[in-house]
């Protein structure tokens, strides 16, 4: 049985930070990776340029039943941290917007600065290594028996990510090790997803498909100023994203296509100055044709505005402004960015990412209950989770 002193289960953004801050520690530290590569959603994130973080970031944009459960680890190791190493690497980035730091060239750069750190400070990473059994000794020890040996190790950190893309190998493997060990795991459902919508509004809508509207989408809890995306499933697009992550199944969310404007005294307004012109015109100076053809009938849209009612145009202006869309569901954890629920952050402690009724167990990254906005805060959180951890493991 070979010994060492800190093995870590997944390969993935939080696993290979956690891995290397405890390497330069010199602890003896074995990264185990069921897949024959590591990093594998680091290359694929942010559309191959990976979105590595935010300059935005506050602990308030995370969801967890524990919302002070993050605070510490972004304090410890900050967005500026993650960033100073970045440069340190002579890394080309840039801000795409809101604060989102993406790679000028390739995710690889990432991964390659990640692997280059775990070179240095002696992180051996074993890949194509499937777990079969994890056992407590008495000694306070944990043996991890696998398909590619037995190890023995004093502190075991889960790192295995969560639920989704599972054509990338993503698996409850992590909460099936919590329950094991009697922590509490909440229930788990995608996040940063598109939606699907129910067949007659898929039908209306499909047409629309590729189309991109800046937008403010709300729910009675949150709103979010972005664009949204048109496909031929349904609805996507950042502010949609967003909104998934604080959407409950059964509920509408309101979309103003013109936030800016108050487009009831738009409408008013334009019937006086402009009385002999179509809705349509009107309204296609501010959104795309194909939008305003789908959303409101000839019969209206054809109108000259002098023979358009005060009520009918509060109906205009109320789609306009607040249009109520039920989504059916989401596209679930197979097109989903993250995973919300997880494991209970209760049982962990905030300022060691140790479980803390089982000494040497560790969890960081996606694991665990908590979930960042779209734009680079989940990466931030696999990095600080990770780096908290490697300084105790
Ligand atoms: C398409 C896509 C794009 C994204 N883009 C961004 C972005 O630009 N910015 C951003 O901040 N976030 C992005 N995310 C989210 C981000 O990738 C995750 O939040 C982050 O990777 C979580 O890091 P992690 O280390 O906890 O888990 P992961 O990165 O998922 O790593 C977990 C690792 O554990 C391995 N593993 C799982 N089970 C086992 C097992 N039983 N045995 C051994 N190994 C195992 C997995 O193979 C994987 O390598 C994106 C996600 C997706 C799906």
């Amino acid at each position: 049985m070979e010994k060492i002193d800190v093995i870590v289960i997944g390969a993935g953004a939080a696993g290979l930070m956690c891995a290397i801050e405890a390497g330069k520690r010199k602890r003896k530290v074995l990264v185990l990776e069921q897949a024959n590569k590591p990093g594998k959603k680091i290359l694929m994130s942010g559309g191959g340029r990976c979105n590595f973080t935010n300059t935005h970031i506050v602990p308030a944009d995370y969801i967890s039943h524990n919302p002070h459960f993050c605070k510490s680890a972004f304090s410890r190791y900050t967005q500026w941290d993650f960033i100073e190493l970045v440069k340190r690497y002579d890394i080309p980035f840039h801000e795409k917007k809101l604060g989102q730091l993406f790679c000028d060239n390739k995710s690889q750069d990432i991964l390659n600065m990640l692997l280059t750190e775990c070179e240095q400070a002696d992180v051996a990473i074993r890949l194509n290594t499937k777990i079969e059994r994890i056992e407590k000794n008495d000694e306070q020890t944990f043996k991890i028996t696998s398909n590619r040996g037995v190890f023995c190790c004093q502190s075991l950190v889960i790192a295995s990510g969560g639920l989704s893309i599972p054509t990338m190998g993503a698996s409850p493997f992590g909460y099936k090790v919590a329950e094991q060990f009697g922590i509490k795991v909440w229930p788990t459902r995608a996040g940063l997803v598109p939606f699907t919508l129910h067949v007659a509004e898929k039908e209306k809508l499909s047409e629309l498909s590729g189309v991109s509207v800046d937008c403010l989408v709300s729910n009675e809890r949150i709103s979010f100023r972005e664009n949204i995306l048109f496909t031929h499933r349904g609805l996507s697009g950042p502010a949609v994203l967003q909104i998934s992550s604080y959407w409950q199944a059964g509920e509408p969310v309101s979309i103003n296509l013109l936030p800016e404007i108050d487009a009831c005294a738009l409408l008013k307004t334009t019937k006086q100055t402009q009385p002999q012109k179509q809705l349509k015109s009107i309204l296609t100076e501010f959104l795309p044709k194909r939008l305003v053809e789908v959303l409101f009938n000839s019969e209206i849209a054809e109108k000259k505005m002098a023979t358009i009612s005060h009520q009918q145009l509060e109906d205009v202006a109320q789609v306009l402004n607040a249009w109520q869309v039920k989504p059916n569901g989401t596209e679930g954890y197979r097109t989903a960015e993250v995973t919300l629920g997880g494991v209970d952050c209760d049982a962990i402690s905030s300022k060691t990412m140790s479980a803390i009724h089982v000494p040497g167990l560790y969890f960081i990254g996606e694991v665990l209950d908590v979930t960042g906005w779209l734009g680079g805060y989940n990466f931030q959180w696999a990095w600080s989770s990770g780096w908290v951890a490697g300084q105790e493991v």
